[in-house]
């Protein structure tokens, strides 16, 4: 059985240094916004090379509250992709605002920053990129765009921990950012964990309050806020796996790039790099015109295989309605051909050879 990602592999790496950092955190039991989540900040910060980190509860509430402090709001519009998970565009509604979904491009599957400037309206307020599948957006595009039509850029990272444009970080590039610490993410802890990004002064101190219940000293409440608060014991999981996380997404290379070379033959189309960013492969995605086909043979073979995404957001039924008349046909065209293949950093060489001869034989047959 090859899983899609395999938790328990990298876990029994890390073992003796994890349970001995949650050892420490139960026995000191400051077990919320202690030590860890500190350290973590600044740790991610330095990597990311931002001036703040906020740790918080989830990659949901991150881009929640990089919205919020970053001033959207009711009646504001957000240009957003169709092709994501469906957190992006919930963040967006969470703060009163509109999704305005554009097509993405055909080779990266990231939103079209030429689709971008056609969607603009006197509400466009903020521009929401996804680094989809751990390949950097065009960001130097979508920033031009954002300058000219004076429009926020928030960006989400939840994918992309660790991809990066000519040296700088992705999160580093918007007003604000969030980044999710979901287990199977490329940088994961054990539960749920996110984190916000910015090197607005203001922004931090926003979301710092917005975290802990509106407060800064506490028991006196400035804003109504949240409990969204990063857990210690993930962010001392997490300060461990980010003194590693290169060589993590170093590993999810070496497998993409020999599932690419292994399939250069076949009818498939393997994943893009533009030679601009650099792709961590959060997931590697091919797409096929013989999808169903493919996926029986992994599976009669114990071969997991996902499909991300069947539905784009503009045809979810929560979104149908509001976009009835929206045709985004690249989007729809790498919705219904695209497959994700398993990769994580602990694939072997071996396992990627057998899967592509099983792809290879199914079609042949
Ligand atoms: C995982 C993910 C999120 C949400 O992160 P959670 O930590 O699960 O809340 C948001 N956006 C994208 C693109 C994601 O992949």
């Amino acid at each position: 059985m090859i899983p899609m990602v395999d938790l328990k592999a990298q876990y029994l790496q890390l073992k003796d240094e994890i349970d001995q950092s949650l050892s420490q955190v139960l026995d000191s039991c400051a077990f919320v916004l202690g030590p860890n989540v500190k350290a973590f900040e600044e740790e991610a910060a330095a990597y990311l090379g931002v001036k703040h980190a906020i740790g918080v509860a989830s990659g949901t509430d991150a881009l929640h509250l990089a919205l919020l402090a970053a001033g959207i709001g009711q009646g504001d519009e957000v240009i957003t992709t169709p092709f994501t998970f469906i957190a992006t565009a919930e963040a967006i509604r969470y703060v009163g605002a509109k999704p305005v979904f554009v097509d993405i491009d055909p080779k990266t599957f990231n939103i079209d920053p030429n689709a971008i400037e056609a969607a603009i309206t006197e509400k466009t307020a903020a521009v929401m990129p996804v680094h989809l599948f751990g390949q950097p957006a065009d960001m130097s595009r979508i920033a031009a765009v954002c300058e000219k039509h004076a429009l926020k850029m928030v960006e989400d990272c939840a994918q992309s921990f660790g991809a990066s444009i000519g040296g700088r970080q992705t999160g580093s590039f918007g007003v604000s950012a969030g980044f999710s610490f979901f287990p199977s993410k490329n940088l994961g802890c054990y539960g749920d964990g996110g984190l916000v990004t910015t090197n607005d002064d203001d922004i931090a101190a926003k979301i710092k309050m917005l975290r802990n219940h509106g407060s800064e000293v506490r028991y006196y409440h400035d804003v109504i806020g949240y409990n969204s608060r990063l857990d210690e014991l993930q962010a001392a999981i997490l300060r461990i796996k980010l003194k590693r996380i290169d060589d993590f997404n170093l590993n999810r290379r070496r497998v993409a790039h020999l599932y690419s070379e292994l399939l250069a033959d076949l009818p498939v189309t393997t994943p893009y790099e533009d030679g601009v960013g650099v792709h961590v492969y959060h997931q590697y995605t091919i797409l096929t015109d013989q999808r169903d086909t493919i996926m029986q043979a992994l599976q009669n073979a114990g071969i997991a295989c996902a499909i991300y995404y069947p539905v784009p957001l503009h045809r979810q039924k929560v979104f149908a309605d509001e976009c009835a008349g929206l045709n985004l046909p690249v989007t729809e065209a790498v919705a219904a051909s695209c497959l994700s293949l398993p990769i994580y950093p602990e694939l072997q060489d071996a396992d990627i050879r057998r899967i592509v001869s099983v792809i290879r034989a199914a079609l042949n047959g």
